[in-house]
C-alpha cells in the first residue's frame, strides 16, 4: 500500500498537488486540508471581476466540488493545522484533534502584510487576500463613497480601477516615487500613473502616513505633514508575507519562505512545499527567489507531485504574471530585477507596447501592455532559447 499524503493549504498549489498526484498514478490516501470554508479557488479575480460583482464565488472554484469526491481526494475545509510533530509524523489541528501522515506537503500561501500605524486596528481598515475579505470590502464599498488605498502595487491598483468603475472617490497613497516600483520600469510606472489619473484616481507618490484617524471606525488617513485624507474604507495593500511559521516552529529551514530544492523538498525528506510559501534557488536567475504567482503555484505543485511519485524533476521556472486594470492587461514574462538596460517597442500613447529588460545584453524579462503576442513570444524566448538576437534593434 502507498504511503498516505497530507497536503496543508487548499489553495492553488495544494489543489494542484492533489490533482497531479492522481494524474501521476498515486492511488493511496490523499487528504487536502484548508482553513477556509470554500473549495480551492483562484485568487486573481478577487481584486478584479469578483470584487466588481461580475462573477460569483462559484466562478472562482478551481474545479467543481464533485471533482474531489470522484478523484478520491479527502477535502477537509474549515480546518486549521496548528503544529507539525515531525518525529511522530503527526499534525495537531486547531480543534485539538490529531492526524498522522506518511508524506506531508505544505502549500500554505501568504498573508497580507499589515502596517504598524496608530489606528490600523480600526473598523473599516481592511486587507485583501480571500473571499471573506472581498465580501467585506464589497459591502463596505456599496455603503461608502471614499476609499483610500495604501500601496500602489498590483492589488492596490486593481482595486482602485474597480472602485472607480463603481463611481467611488479613490485616493492611492504610495511611499515610493512610482507605482509597482519593485517590479516594473519607469516607463511602465509612468504609463500606469497616467492611466489611473485619467480615470480620476488621486494617486499620491512619495507619501508617508502618520496615522489612521477616527473613533471605532476609520474616518481618514493622516499624512506626514498633517493633511487628513477623508476615508470610509482604507485598504492596506502593501504586499504579502509567506505563511512559514508552521514550518519554522517544526524546525524546518525557513528564510522568508520555506526553503525547498528543485523537487520542492524541504529540509525534511518527508515534507515537501509548493507555491507562495516557498523559497528556492533559481539557476536561471542565479539567486534564491520567492514568487507570488499562479504560474509558480501550479508549476511547482506539479513538480512536487512528480517528485512524490518518484520521478526526476528539477524545478527552475520561467516566471510569468499578469494584472488587469481598466481595459489594460499588463503581462510580465521573466524577472526584471537587476536589469541594466531597457528597450521600449510600440507606443504607450496607443496603450499597446512592450518593454524588454536586458542584463549584460541578455533578455531577462518583458512587460507587455495590451500586447499578448509579445508576451507569449517573450515567454518562449526567455524560457527556452535565451537568444538576444531576437530583440528589436535599439
Ligand atoms: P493560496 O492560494 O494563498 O492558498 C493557501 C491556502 O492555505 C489558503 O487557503 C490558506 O488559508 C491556507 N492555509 C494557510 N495556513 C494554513 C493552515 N495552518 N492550515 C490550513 N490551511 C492553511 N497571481 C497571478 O499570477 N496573477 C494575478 O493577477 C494575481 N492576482 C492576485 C490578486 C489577489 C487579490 C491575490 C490575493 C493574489 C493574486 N495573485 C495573482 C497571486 C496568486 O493568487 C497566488 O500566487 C496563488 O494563489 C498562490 O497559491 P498558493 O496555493 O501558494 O497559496
Amino acid at each position: 500500500m502507498q504511503e498516505d499524503i497530507v497536503i496543508i493549504g487548499a489553495g492553488q498549489a495544494g489543489a494542484q498537488v492533489a490533482h497531479s498526484l492522481r494524474q501521476g498514478g498515486f492511488e493511496g490516501p490523499l487528504r487536502l486540508i484548508g482553513d477556509e470554508p470554500h473549495p480551492p479557488y483562484q485568487r486573481p479575480p478577487l481584486s478584479k471581476k469578483f470584487l466588481a460583482g461580475e462573477i460569483g464565488a462559484e466562478g472562482l472554484w478551481l474545479r467543481p466540488p464533485a471533482f474531489y469526491t470522484t478523484q478520491n481526494i479527502d477535502l477537509i475545509p474549515d480546518t486549521r493545522v496548528a503544529a507539525i510533530d515531525r518525529d511522530a509524523k503527526r499534525l495537531k489541528l486547531e480543534s485539538g484533534d490529531t492526524l498522522s501522515y506518511g508524506k506531508l506537503v505544505l502549500a500554505t500561501g501568504t498573508h497580507a502584510r499589515l502596517v504598524k500605524l496608530d489606528g490600523a486596528d480600526k473598523d473599516g481598515v481592511v486587507t485583501l487576500r480571500s473571499i471573506a475579505d472581498v465580501d467585506l470590502i464589497r459591502d463596505r464599498l456599496q455603503a461608502t463613497g471614499r476609499i483610500v488605498i495604501v500601496g500602489a502595487g498590483y492589488i492596490g491598483l486593481e482595486v482602485a480601477a474597480v472602485a472607480r468603475a463603481l463611481g467611488k472617490d479613490v485616493t492611492v497613497l504610495e511611499a515610493q516615487d512610482r507605482p509597482m516600483k519593485r517590479v516594473v520600469s519607469q516607463t511602465v510606472s509612468d504609463f500606469f500613473i497616467r492611466l489611473h489619473e485619467s480615470h480620476g484616481v488621486d494617486l499620491r507618490l512619495n507619501t508617508g502616513i502618520e496615522s489612521l484617524e477616527g473613533g471605532d471606525a476609520v474616518t481618514g488617513v493622516k499624512l506626514q505633514g498633517g493633511e487628513v485624507v477623508p476615508a470610509d474604507l482604507v485598504l492596506v495593500a502593501v504586499g504579502a508575507e509567506p505563511n512559514d511559521r508552521l514550518a519554522a516552529e517544526a524546525g524546518l529551514e525557513v528564510d522568508n519562505g520555506i526553503l525547498v530544492d528543485g523537487c520542492g523538498q524541504t529540509s525534511d525528506p518527508d515534507i515537501h512545499a509548493a507555491g507562495d510559501c516557498t523559497r528556492f534557488y533559481s539557476g536561471r536567475y542565479q539567486r534564491s527567489v520567492r514568487m507570488e504567482s499562479v504560474q509558480n503555484a501550479i508549476d511547482q505543485a506539479k513538480a512536487v507531485a512528480q517528485s512524490l511519485v518518484g520521478q526526476d524533476v528539477d524545478y527552475d521556472p520561467m516566471p510569468w504574471f499578469w494584472s488587469d486594470q481598466y481595459d489594460i492587461k499588463l503581462q510580465i514574462a521573466g524577472l526584471s530585477e537587476g536589469y541594466d538596460d531597457t528597450r521600449v517597442v510600440g507606443s504607450p500613447d496607443d496603450h499597446k507596447f512592450y518593454v524588454a529588460y536586458l542584463q549584460a545584453g541578455r533578455l531577462i524579462a518583458v512587460d507587455s501592455i495590451n500586447s499578448p503576442r509579445s508576451h507569449m513570444m517573450a515567454r518562449r524566448v526567455i524560457g527556452e532559447i535565451w537568444r538576444d538576437d531576437l530583440l528589436p534593434a535599439a
